[in-house]
């Protein structure tokens, strides 16, 4: 068997599942497909096959993820998922339910390279990318717990440990999955990106108009370089052209994460700026408001509720669509940014106050 697929049976696409059953009849392929996408069934409980064929495919390809941990918060409202990989790397994985929806939360890389200095997963640092069975495995671990719960998975958002620009070819191959297979408007996924430029561009090309979502926090380049250090890489002009761009190949509006961090980016004049670089590059954009969730490898802190409520006031004030986004699962450290799957990281960083 080809070893690149050799990770999990939700790796393989329909041709290679299709080579996977070579000798079976033709219709055992609709039959394994349903079973994975449809019935969300682990390979050994696809009902209508045979059970030989099942033990084969169940051997062959096994599952991608262990459970290690599942913690639950918010009343059994946000459930974290702690895995183990084949080869003992670990990922996060969070699913949350709304009374009006139900969305996971995926990673897309083991760690991250980019280096955000206020981000659990980047203080841990990179150690491989994630396979789209990887990726697609969560949704379907997760789907099957909210349908146990009585309710259908309907949103994913690749905003776990990664940078799913850092690994485009495998998120879109999970996004071509949730669509085609697990049968997902585009609309209802959303790709959080720091802002890798050529990712954005390449994510305008792709045939799905899914979200994009750009974790943005500063509006001038020289606080950016330092809460992002990859803008120094695809600095904001570059970044706000890319993002103009991609309105206009998809016609979907670009939303923006801002994590509010005290004294840092939360102040008026921030606010003037960010209002400022939306109305240059005429995006219609939405900005999501959230405040800084703590980290063990970050000394600065989060805004205070009535500094976020302000911030958001004083935006939509300057005509910024914006909305405070509620926090989920900070005491499990479940949280946006506190995904570090219990990897040891950075002691504390002194930052110097930008001027
Ligand atoms: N790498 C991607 C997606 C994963 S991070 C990205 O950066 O967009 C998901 C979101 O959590 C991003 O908007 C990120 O900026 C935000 N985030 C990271 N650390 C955070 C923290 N400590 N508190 C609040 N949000 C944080
Ligand atoms: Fe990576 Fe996103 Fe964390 Fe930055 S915020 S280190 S890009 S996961």
């Amino acid at each position: 068997m080809n070893d690149s697929l050799n990770d999990s049976l939700y790796t393989p696409d329909r041709d290679e599942l299709a080579g996977l059953l070579e000798g079976e009849p033709r219709y055992r392929l609709d039959q394994v497909w349903a079973g994975l996408y449809t019935q969300l069934a682990a390979p050994a409980d696809i009902s209508n096959v045979p059970k030989a064929l099942r033990e084969r495919l169940a051997t062959a390809l096994p599952p991608a993820l262990t459970q290690v941990v599942r913690r639950v918060s918010d009343g059994g409202d946000t459930v974290k998922y702690l895995w183990e990989l084949h080869d003992g790397s670990r990922i996060e994985t969070v699913l949350m339910l709304y009374p009006d929806r139900v969305t996971v939360c995926v990673s897309s890389q083991v760690g991250c390279a980019m280096g955000c200095g206020f981000c659990a997963t980047g203080q841990a640092g990179f150690t491989r990318q994630l396979t789209v069975g990887e990726i697609v495995e969560q949704v379907v671990v997760s789907a099957r717990e909210a349908r146990t719960m009585g309710r259908r998975l309907g949103n994913v958002v690749f905003m776990g440990m990664g940078e799913p620009m850092a690994n485009e070819a495998a998120v879109w191959g999970a996004v071509e999955r949730f669509h085609g297979a697990v049968g997902m408007s585009a609309r209802h996924l959303t790709i959080s990106t720091v802002g890798i430029v050529p990712g954005i561009h390449k994510l305008a090309e792709r045939p799905l108009p899914v979200n994009l979502a750009v974790s943005l926090h500063a509006a001038n380049d020289e606080l950016r370089n330092e809460l992002v250090p990859i803008n120094k890489r695809y600095p904001l002009d570059d970044l706000m052209a890319a993002c103009s761009g991609y309105l206009a190949a998809k016609g979907r509006r670009v939303s923006f994460e801002w994590a509010l961090i005290a004294g840092v980016n939360d102040r008026t004049r921030d606010a003037a700026e960010l209002a400022k670089l939306t109305r240059r590059f005429r995006l219609p954009a939405h900005v999501n408001l959230i405040p800084l969730n703590p980290t063990p490898g970050y000394p600065t802190v989060g805004s205070s509720a009535t500094k976020v409520r302000e911030f958001c006031d004083t935006l939509i004030g300057l005509g910024v669509n914006a909305t405070v986004r509620r926090n989920r699962g900070t005491d499990i450290d479940a949280a946006c940014g506190q995904l570090a799957a219990g990897q040891p990281v950075a002691p504390p960083r002194t930052r110097s106050t930008p001027g």
